[in-house]
């Protein structure tokens, strides 16, 4: 179960993103590095407000999730989204450090932000 594995999660709240989406998504466009963006990531890229995609990435790139091994990746460059959630999640994920399938600890880089 390799691939599944290896797939960060879109969170975010669910209900209420998805009346916005509507509302908005008629007058959308965002301008990003989509070379380097997986088809999630650009999905909401192409149907969220600029200010709100550029959100989604800077809090999704704030999110990293850490193997027991020390190696550590933003949620973001995962290929994730982690977007207005809260709380340090563990997720199960193949590390790219030690290559093995461990329990990442989910975390805020900056608590700030
Ligand atoms: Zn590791």
């Amino acid at each position: 179960m390799r691939e599944t594995c290896c797939r960060a999660q879109v969170e975010c709240e669910a209900g209420r993103f998805e009346s916005r989406l509507l509302e908005h998504a008629t007058s959308l466009y965002f301008k990003g590095d989509e070379s380097r963006m997986n088809s999630i990531q650009k999905f909401f890229a192409a149907v969220l407000p600029a200010s709100w995609a550029r959100s989604m990435e800077a809090s999704s790139r704030n999110w990293m999730m850490r193997c027991p091994c020390g190696f550590e990746k933003s949620v973001w460059d995962a290929g994730g989204i982690r977007w207005k959630a809260s709380g340090t999640p563990r997720r199960y994920l193949l590390c790219e450090g030690c290559g093995e399938a461990t329990w990442h600890t989910v975390y805020k880089k900056n608590p700030d932000a």
